[in-house]
């Protein structure tokens, strides 16, 4: 349940009805908004009678949540999210272009490929060392080497650095790590999204394979219950029928989730497609959209990448995608304002 209070309401009368509504048995969460300020009731509300404490003086409007996911939605968090790492921004208007390897292969391949996102524009640096992989006998990332050539590429370029965890046990690599990716494959492993709660490290958490979007933002909801509210949302694309793609790229995904909930959001046109040459497009289209931010796949030898290079991009490719993106996004800013 949420109560919206009126403009301007004294913080005296604030908290007198705060401490009412906790004595009724409801935890109560505080949001300021930049219109108003709401009370988030979380626990059993079936005590609480509506009408009385709509007729508050104080009170503007009350309404039951039907969305079974709370703390991720946007009614009681009404201002965009925005997640700060290392000097970049993203949400609430910034939007952040992470890009770099599928893995991480060398230390040559990951610091030239930093340098050159770098130079393009992106603001994040990503590259998997635990991989998730169809075949047990495809390559499986370089583990715990593979963390420490990312963290040198970060050193190299200033980027912050973003990589997949698969399993609890890898935790102990992460120290450097900014963000935690959680993958497609993981998106419900609730022991590994309760764990992702404690760590005060920002999580991009991918959406499954054959995940509704509610069910995505439940996902994001175990973990924000665990106290860590930086949560990045990624749409990666879809199983459906279809085969002239790796997978099918859900661009409405964004304007819906952008109603419903407040975490800044990504798309990855990479895995989304599976095709070098739609990833541009698929890009501007997500900036058209409203995204918040992409996940690119660059690799400075696409033909030799261990792993996804089908769909890789050259550093040249990227730089000439991020231009015609940052026009877009330049557009959709000026429609906003
Ligand atoms: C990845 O980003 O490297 C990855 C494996 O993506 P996904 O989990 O979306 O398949
Ligand atoms: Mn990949």
């Amino acid at each position: 349940m949420i109560v919206q209070l009126k403009n301007n309401v004294k913080k005296e009368q604030t908290n007198q009805l705060i401490l009412w509504l906790q004595a009724m048995g409801v935890e109560t969460h505080i949001t300021e908004g930049s219109l108003h300020t709401i009370i988030g009731l979380v626990g059993d509300t079936s005590k609480l009678d509506i009408d009385m404490i709509k007729a508050l003086e104080i009170v503007e409007n009350v309404q039951r949540i039907q969305e079974p996911y709370k703390n991720a939605n946007r009614m009681f968090h009404e201002d965009d999210t925005v997640i700060e790492v290392g000097g970049a921004k993203i949400g609430g208007g910034n939007f952040l272009a992470i890009a770099g390897p599928c893995s991480v292969e060398t230390e040559e391949q990951i610091i030239e490929v930093a340098l050159a996102v770098k130079a393009a524009g992106a603001g994040m640096l990503r590259g998997g060392a635990f991989k998730p992989r169809t075949s047990p006998y495809s390559f499986q990332g370089l583990g715990p080497e593979g963390i420490r050539l990312l963290v040198e590429a970060k050193k190299a370029s200033g980027l912050p650095i973003v990589t997949e965890i698969m399993d609890l046990s890898q935790l102990k690599y992460f120290d450097d790590v900014d963000v935690i990716q959680i993958g497609a494959r993981n998106m419900q492993n609730f022991e590994l999204l309760k764990e992702m709660g404690h760590t005060g490290k920002p999580i991009l958490l991918k959406r499954g394979l054959s995940s509704t979007l509610e069910e995505l933002l439940m996902s994001a909801e175990y973990i924000m219950a665990g106290g860590n509210e930086q949560v990045i949302l990624c749409e990666r694309g879809i199983r459906t029928f279809e085969t002239y793609t790796r997978n099918t790229l859900d661009v409405s995904a964004i304007p819906v989730l952008k109603g419903r909930t407040h975490l800044p959001i990504i798309l990855d046109p990479s895995h989304g497609t599976g095709v070098a040459k739609y990833v541009k497009p698929m890009s501007m289209a997500a900036a058209a959209a409203g995204a918040d931010g992409l996940i690119i796949e660059v690799h400075n030898n696409p033909a030799r990448a261990l792993c996804d290079g089908p769909q890789s991009l050259t550093p040249d490719a990227f730089r000439k995608l991020m231009q015609d993106v940052d026009r877009i996004v330049e557009v959709v800013r000026g429609t906003k304002a």
